[in-house]
This record gives structure tokens, C-alpha cells and sequence, in this order.
């Protein structure tokens, strides 16, 4: 019986990092990934901060029998939540890992020297060849680039060397019981129950992350119950020995996320003298002849290939103006529902291309713009607020309306609308 708890999740709860805090993480190194969003902090004020609120916890005994009502009632079996649960006690370096609000982030750049080595690079194109038989089906059957496919094997969990040892149950149910977010981890616990009742994998070797992201697709386990599929067809939906389902899983997740086949996922480009910035915006789409109209070329100077033009495009500018530049296309967006990350969904790209020698980023990255760190972000917030800027949230998290308000910065001050946080601008902002 297929229990029916599953929601679409879209995105998949990963690891520690918004779009520009690439922090690594404990069990997967090379992922960003979009933090929740939480309500802005208010400045403490002696009205309404006198004491701190006291949060009666429940044990984690009380919690798991609670939960195991719950999950019985679903229709998991008795004895395999008792077996899932065997020995099951609260994880503290879970709990440490789910805290932790890095106060320095990881430069864009820096990120890429790391997703892009050429130690990857070489075990990419080796597995590329060593699994040419499955690939060349699964390519087949779902229309995914196999570059793209080795990819992601290759940031997720360097082609299944590193694919997180922890139980998943434990992690899980540490979260669910004291996680920042319990009700999602709540219901990925009751996902990876659905999982071992249904005899894909035993509760001793279902590991993973300390978010419990699993195998060599790290895939949580909503995603895993929509997406995972058995493709060698031994019965078992085996992500985490079987390289030929986890390919074919991240293959049919990206197909049912809307990839385009034959599409590429986009390209470095030039932009022309004195470009209007405030365009490059995930919200601004425009064909691939539209934005060839307004002068943008190939990175070499030469016109966009002719075989794209009518496809829909938004231009990237990962570290601002000052850096490089890319159009991407809709494939880019299939892959940001794999990982919700732009650094990540570029890291893809790129990656791919390196598999293949290409990839090169030709445009020079603005290493002195470093990236804000989180007490500077959430003081630009505050300032930008201060000074009318609207940007919304004050949460260190720079979002689709802080980086709106920069625009509007940026713009009265006569400088390129980019939306990018710099150094710079929080010494603008400084001084009034
Ligand atoms: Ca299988």
C-alpha cells in the first residue's frame, strides 16, 4: 500500500548555504542551498523583549510515541517502525549541524574552483565511459544529457564515494523532534518509513546526510517517492548501490522537472558598453533573439547560435556586473529544482562542458568584491530599511526584494543596477 502523505517538495531540504554562503557541508561538500526564510529579528526593544519565551520540549520519548501512533495509523506496519526505531536516540551533531548560521560565505568563484576540479573532471569522464551502456539507455529513455546526469552525480556525492553516513531514521527523527523545521523533517521521516516498508532498502544501510538526503542522487525521501526509480530492475529502488538507478532517478526527476531535450542549459556571454544591469534578473525572460537584439554576443563577440534564438533566456551575472555573464535557458531552472541554487545549477552547466573540454568561464571573476558576511548582510538590510529602500525581511538572507531594493540604490546613486551586495555599497549606505 502507498501511503499518502507525499507532497511535491520541488526542492530538496539539503544542506547550510543561501545563494551566496556556499558553506560546505558536513556530508556533501560541494552543495549550496536555499535557506528557509525566517521572520525578520526585531530590534530588541524594551517593550516587547523582556524575557525569553520558555518552550516547553517534549521528550523524545513522548514525541516517538506520538509519532508512532501517527505512522501506524498511516499504515506503517508495527513491526517495522519498531525496527526502524530500534536503538534510535537524538543525534546532537544533527542538531549542531542544523544551528549552525555560518558567519562567512564561500565566494562564488572559490565555490567553482571547488565543483570544477580536475580531480572531478577525470572520475567524471572515466565513469562516463565505465557506465556507457546504462547511460546511453538512460539518456534514451528520458532525454537528459548524460554530461548533465554525470554532473550531478559528481557534486551530489562525487559519484557515490560520498553519500553521507548516518541513519537516516535518526537524523530524521532528531529534526522532527528539535530541527529548526520539524514539520518538514516530520514528514520526510514519514517518507523514509514508506521507503523501508516497501523493502527498497534495510534500516541499517539506509544512510545519508544529516538532513537526510540519501545516496549516491542525495535525494530526501519525498523526492526519492516520487522520482527514484529501479532501472536494473532487481526490484528494489537502490540509490545508493546501484549507480544505474540513481542516474536514471536524477534523469526521470529532471525530465518530470521540465527538461527540454537537445536544449542546452546556456552560455557565457558579452554584454555591450553601457548595458542596463537592472535586466539581469531570474524574473526578466527574453528569447534568445531579444536579448541578441539588445547587442548581447557570445562570449567571443560573435552572434548567438542561430539554432536557440526562440528560446526563452535570463541573463546571469553570478558575482555583479563586474564578473562574468551568462544567458540561461529553461534547462537551467530543471536544474534548480534538483538543487535551488544558482551557484550550484552554474557549477552543473559548466561541469558538464568540462566532461567534454569545454566549461572555461573566460571573463575574469571580481575576487575584491568578497561576499557580505551574514552580520554585514543583515546590517545592509537593516540601513537599506532605514534609508526607504523597502527590502523587505531583515534575515542576512539576500533575497529577490533585497536585491530589488539594492537596484533602487544602486540606481539612485547612477550606479549599474546590478543588484549585487558589495563591500562597496555597505560603505555607501554607511554613510547616509
Ligand atoms: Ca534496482
Amino acid at each position: 500500500m502507498r501511503l499518502q502523505f507525499h507532497r511535491r517538495t520541488g526542492i530538496r531540504l539539503l544542506a547550510c548555504a543561501s545563494l551566496f554562503s556556499l558553506t560546505a557541508c558536513a556530508d556533501t561538500p560541494a552543495i549550496a542551498q536555499a535557506e528557509p526564510v525566517r521572520p525578520a529579528a526585531a530590534q530588541p526593544s524594551a517593550a516587547n523583549v523582556m524575557v525569553e519565551p520558555v518552550v516547553m520540549q517534549r521528550s523524545f520519548a513522548d514525541w516517538r510515541a506520538d509519532f508512532r501512533a501517527e505512522a501506524l495509523a498511516l499504515g506503517i506496519e508495527p513491526q517495522l517502525f519498531d525496527r526502524a526505531f530500534a536503538g534510535v536516540s537524538p543525534d546532537p551533531d544533527v542538531i549542531k549541524a542544523d544551528r549552525s548560521q555560518p558567519e562567512f560565505s564561500r565566494p562564488v568563484w572559490a565555490y567553482l574552483d571547488g565543483a570544477l576540479s580536475s580531480q572531478r573532471v577525470a572520475t567524471g569522464q572515466r565513469k562516463l565511459a565505465e557506465q556507457r551502456t546504462s547511460i546511453d539507455a538512460i539518456e534514451q529513455r528520458y532525454g537528459v544529457d548524460r554530461h548533465i546526469l554525470a554532473a550531478i552525480w559528481g557534486l551530489e556525492s562525487n559519484f557515490g564515494q560520498n553519500m553521507g553516513d548516518r541513519q537516516v531514521i535518526r537524523s530524521l527523527a532528531t529534526l522532527a523532534h528539535e530541527g529548526r523545521r520539524p514539520a518538514f523533517a516530520h514528514d520526510q521521516l514519514l517518507g523514509a518509513l514508506d521507503i523501508l516498508q516497501h523493502r527498497d532498502i534495510e534500516p541499517e544501510q539506509m544512510l545519508g546526510s544529516w538532513a537526510g538526503a540519501m545516496g549516491q542522487t542525495q535525494f530526501i525521501p519525498t523526492t526519492y517517492n516520487e522520482y527514484a526509480v529501479d532501472f536494473d530492475q532487481d526490484g528494489r529502488r537502490d540509490i545508493w548501490n546501484s549507480s544505474a538507478d540513481a542516474l536514471a532517478s536524477a534523469a526521470h526527476y529532471l525530465q518530470q522537472s521540465g527538461w527540454q531535450p537537445g536544449q542546452p542549459w546556456g552560455q557565457e556571454v558579452k554584454l555591450p558598453p553601457s548595458f542596463d544591469y537592472a535586466l539581469a534578473d531570474s524574473s526578466v525572460r527574453k528569447t534568445v533573439q531579444q536579448w541578441a537584439d539588445l547587442g548581447v554576443t557570445d562570449i567571443k563577440g560573435t552572434p548567438l547560435p542561430a539554432n536557440i534564438r526562440e528560446h526563452s533566456a535570463a541573463l546571469l551575472l553570478p558575482a555583479g556586473h563586474r564578473g562574468p555573464a551568462f544567458l540561461v535557458l529553461s534547462n537551467f531552472r530543471s536544474i534548480m529544482r534538483y538543487n535551488n541554487s544558482t551557484s550550484y545549477a552554474l557549477a552543473i552547466g559548466l561541469l558538464s562542458e568540462r566532461f567534454q573540454g569545454g566549461g572555461k568561464v573566460v571573463a575574469g571573476w571580481p575576487t575584491e568584491d568578497r561576499p557580505l558576511s551574514r552580520s554585514e548582510r543583515t546590517e545592509l538590510q537593516t540601513l537599506l530599511t532605514e534609508q526607504g529602500f523597502e527590502p523587505g525581511g531583515i534575515d542576512g538572507i539576500i533575497g529577490a526584494n533585497t536585491r530589488t531594493a539594492i537596484r533602487r540604490l544602486q540606481q539612485q546613486l547612477g550606479w549599474p543596477a546590478d543588484g549585487y551586495p558589495t563591500p562597496e555599497l555597505l560603505e555607501q549606505l554607511r554613510r547616509g
